[in-house]
């Protein structure tokens, strides 16, 4: 299926020179890839920063505190005394004047090889002032004549993870870019650098623009992923409407059953969503939709009654979730209703296993049952239907276009419906979901109290806790979310296991536990014993986030709220205001409290609505996130970022609805490379797409 030409980027990392199975480990950490990095993945793995070595003045010359390369003779050598503490010394000069050069924990021999006394050495590094002395401090580089000659001027620093240095990445990045070569171009204009030669410049710079992401190089390979994107989009989307639908005519029997044993009548936009949905259903063409709603907006209903919709007509849904614990939870909100209205649900996880599972997977195959609801497992192999009408996505960001069509093709012409849990920037709509129709529930149910929202320093958490602890003898229920450590999720799970011990100190039994690394009955049995208040105090990990409904609960803490995005803050806040008690958020921050992150949480404080604080949100990133490109990147991209790339986004969007136009099964010599290009960044399954037919 891949192209050939495209071997070589595909080869995995192991094969470069250099990269053992020790390296490659920590390569596939790094790269996000525990199955096995290629060498793709190193290629688009793009520096963060440059240091930039270009200045080679005289001593005399040197400017204190700015990285410099230096050429000196050495002079003599002052081994660190027997018991000091004190550095190993190399002192130098060149015709100006002299420099001290400190090595902590150094020996000695390899020190007299690295500075030879009497002869001249070029070194690179940070030059400060001390005790009036020029000195530098662990040079980053020591090189002779042969050395310097191959000195990058501009060093490209890459993001790291333990076990790897900048001089590995560097290594395995020339290696990679050695072994692979150019490809046919694909964009349409005229670019300043092909594919290759722009990935060559962005990771060998010469320039500190050519490592930039606002330079010329990044741009071309930023515009490369969005068109990429927008083109399987476009192509999808040709399909999937090109492709005739099949009418769900429902009688209504269903959907009125459902909706008599709802407690609640629905709200206006409830029924205009479901109306649109319901349109869509019966005609001719397939669907494509959106269903965005803020938190609590009641998708879920509205699922339901699309569902049952479908199977009215006789035909088959299914309803995927992100996350084990939200489609358990689905399933107990909607088995109730569907037990009311007389149609038969399945819960089908990874969890559901053995001869359960079987008897399930034939009931599903044989139209047993009408709605299943899961996770992933839904689109596995051995999972079929007997006429699978409609498929539910409740996406939360979380799938690709990918496992929307996986889960689409387990039927023929599937109807898809994708829900938000957070509304979505128009323009983001744009990225992620191309033209597809949209449904907004903006009106929220009936009775909802607006939730008192609060921002705390952290050094006030004793206030905090003590205040919690009268709330929960008035027999209220909280959340306490634990920050989120951006390295790696051991340490998210110490902070949230350290938190659990001391706030049960204070609480003793009432306090419990629930977080990702869990086992799937462990966090069941967590979240059941909270959901029925035999917990009142819930400490988690943002593995809350998604989706949980615990009606009772009114009090949220946040902790370490500034790390968080505005989004997600807003999501993991509209776990409370669910139920009938006043709602209070506390936002604890820790200070000093960047400008973004302090008008983030002051947005939180003004507003409860999702597609204002949508907006906002972006706003604030495009203002530059000063925690830095894991923030500012477009969530699923790896190199093209929002702020910095946003305006291609357009473009990208117009070249490829032109491709789609004009080749729109990419047979053209332009079409193979635009193949090529969807192969690179991993939006192939549009391709198989094509090959489908
Ligand atoms: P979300 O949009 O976040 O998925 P849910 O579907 O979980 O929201 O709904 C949140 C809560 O609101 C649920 O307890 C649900 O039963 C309730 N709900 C949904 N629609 C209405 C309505 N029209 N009136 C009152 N409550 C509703
Ligand atoms: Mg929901």
């Amino acid at each position: 299926m891949r192209p050939d030409i495209l071997n070589s980027y595909f080869a995995p990392i192991t094969g470069l020179p250099g990269i053992g199975p020790k390296l490659a480990k920590s390569f596939n950490r790094l790269l996000g890839r525990e199955d096995g990095a290629r060498v793709l993945d190193l290629l688009l793995h793009l520096p963060a920063s440059t240091i930039d070595r270009r200045a080679r003045p005289t001593l005399a010359e040197v400017v204190p505190d700015t990285v410099v390369t230096l050429e000196i003779h050495v002079d003599r050598h002052a081994p660190t005394p027997p018991g000091s503490r004190a550095p190993y010394r190399v002192y130098a000069h060149d015709a100006t004047g002299d420099i001290v050069l400190a090595f902590f924990k150094a020996d000695r021999s390899w020190m007299e090889r690295l500075l030879p006394v009497g002869e001249t050495r070029w070194i690179s590094g940070t030059v400060t002032l001390y005790d009036g002395m020029l000195q530098m401090t662990h040079p980053d580089r020591v090189v002779d004549a042969a050395g310097l000659a191959k000195l990058p001027p501009i060093e490209p620093v890459y993001p790291l993870v333990e076990g790897l240095g900048h001089g590995h990445v560097r290594r395995a990045v020339e290696a990679a870019l050695a072994h692979t070569g150019d490809l046919p171009e694909w964009q349409g204009g005229e670019p300043t650098y092909g594919f290759h030669a722009a990935l060559a410049k962005v990771h060998q710079p010469h320039d500190s623009q050519d490592a930039a992401p606002e330079g010329p190089a990044w741009r071309r390979l930023a515009y490369d992923e969005l068109l990429a994107g927008q083109l399987a989009l476009a192509l999808v989307r040709a399909r999937t409407t090109r492709q005739v639908g099949r009418p769900s005519l429902g009688d209504g029997r269903l959907t009125r059953a459902i909706l008599a044993a709802l407690p609640f009548s629905l709200t206006g936009s409830q029924n205009e969503a479901l109306a649109a949905i319901r349109a869509d259903l019966a005609s001719n063409d397939r669907m494509l939709r959106l269903l965005q709603g803020d938190v609590g907006s009641g998708k879920t209903v509205v699922a339901l009654l699309a569902a049952g919709t479908v199977i009215e007509a006789g035909r088959q849904a299914a309803l995927m979730a992100p996350t084990e614990i939200l489609a358990r939870q689905h399933m107990k909100t909607i088995a109730p209703l569907a037990q009311a209205a007389g149609l038969t649900v399945a819960l089908l996880t990874g969890r559901e296993k053995g001869r359960a599972r079987d008897a399930l997977l034939a009931a599903l195959a044989a139209g047993e049952v009408d709605l299943v609801i899961g996770t992933h497992a839904l689109f596995q192999e051995g999972v079929r239907f007997d006429d699978l009408a409609l498929a539910i996505v409740d996406e939360q960001h979380r799938f690709g276009v990918h496992q929307r069509l996986a889960l689409a093709s387990k039927g023929e012409a599937v109807d898809v419906l994708v829900m938000t849990a957070t509304p979505i920037p128009r323009t983001l709509v744009l990225t992620y979901f191309g033209d597809m129709d949209s449904s907004e529930l903006r009106e929220k149910p009936a009775g909802r109290k607006p939730i008192d929202t609060r921002a705390i320093p952290s050094d006030r958490i004793d206030d905090v806790v003590a205040r919690l602890g009268v709330a929960l003898a008035e027999g209220r229920r909280a959340y306490w979310i634990c920050p989120l450590v951006e390295e790696s999720e051991t340490s998210d799970l110490a902070a949230a296991e350290a938190r659990f011990a001391e706030l049960a100190m204070h609480f003793g039994d009432k306090v419990g536990l629930v977080h990702g690394k869990m086992k799937g009955a462990g966090k069941d049995a967590a979240m059941a014993a909270f959901a029925a208040g035999q917990t009142q105090l819930l400490v988690a990990t943002t593995v809350v986030e998604v989706g949980v409904d615990v009606p009772e609960a009114s009090i949220i803490v946040i902790e370490h709220a500034e790390r968080f995005g505005l989004a997600q803050l807003h999501q993991l806040r509209g776990r409370v205001g669910r139920g009938d008690a006043a709602s209070t958020c506390l936002l604890l921050y820790r200070r000093p409290l960047g400008e973004i992150a302090r008008q983030r949480l002051e947005a939180l404080r003004q507003s409860e609505d999702g597609f204002f604080l949508a907006e906002e949100d972006l706003r604030l990133r495009g203002e530059g996130d000063v925690l830095g490109t894991r923030q500012s990147g477009f969530p699923g991209f790896r190199l093209a970022r929002l702020d910095v790339h946003g305006d291609l986004l357009t473009r990208a969007r117009e070249e490829a609805a032109d491709v789609v136009r004009n080749d729109s099964d990419l047979v053209g010599e332009r079409g193979a490379a635009l193949r090529v290009l969807l192969h690179i960044f991993e939006r192939d399954v549009a391709v198989k797409l094509l090959s489908a037919g």
